[in-house]
């Protein structure tokens, strides 16, 4: 399945919202439906400052996926970026960690100088699809100095209707990436 959205008609590879675009993600995966209690442990993860959890999440993932990130043969770890002042303002990105934990235990180089955030966005979740589009757009840049790997993991913490991590592996694409994947957290669920 495309996005890792569970479907209710399994033998479907789009989601509603990946149907209605062009999609430049290979595949993605999820460690847990965004649903209770998954959301508050995120939520502590990302605001609250519990940069540990970063750790247990990726056990877990690797527990999970590090066969499929083997079969993706993922040459490059990039985490989705904050934009600057955000990250100054929160004083981590908590994709980050959570890159650096999944590289330390898959040993596969994790990026940092790689994808930024060049634009300020509103968080997604308070706009609709045409906000979220449009917010989104210019938002990332690759750095001029990437030399591009066939294959890349994209690391971020939630992945709802996936505009962001589309919008990231628009970028690595353009730059030259041929396969971008995404690991995340947690997921919301296909209708
Ligand atoms: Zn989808």
């Amino acid at each position: 399945m495309h996005c890792g959205k569970p479907l209710e008609d399994e033998t479907e590879e789009y989601c509603s919202d990946c149907r209605k675009r062009k999609s430049y993600i290979t595949q993605g995966k999820a460690l847990w439906l965004h649903r209770d209690p998954v959301p508050a442990a995120v939520y502590r993860f990302k605001y609250k400052n519990r940069r540990s959890y970063g750790k247990v999440f990726a056990r877990e993932m690797m527990e999970q996926y590090e066969k499929q990130i083997g079969r993706w043969r993922v040459r490059e770890i990039i985490p989705v970026p904050l934009h600057r002042s955000k990250r100054r303002e929160r004083g981590y990105n908590q994709a980050e960690i959570l890159a650096e934990e999944i590289g330390a235990l898959t040993g596969i180089p994790v990026r940092k100088d790689v994808l930024f955030r060049i634009r300020k966005t509103v968080p997604q979740k308070k706009l609709d699809t045409e906000g979220r589009k449009k917010n989104l757009q210019g938002a990332f840049a690759v750095s001029g100095k990437w030399r591009p790997v066939k294959n890349v993991l994209l690391v971020d913490d939630i992945y709802t209707t996936g505009s962001t991590v589309e919008h990231a592996a628009k970028v690595l694409r353009k730059a030259g990436a041929e396969n971008v994947y995404f690991l995340t957290i947690s997921i919301g669920q296909g209708i």
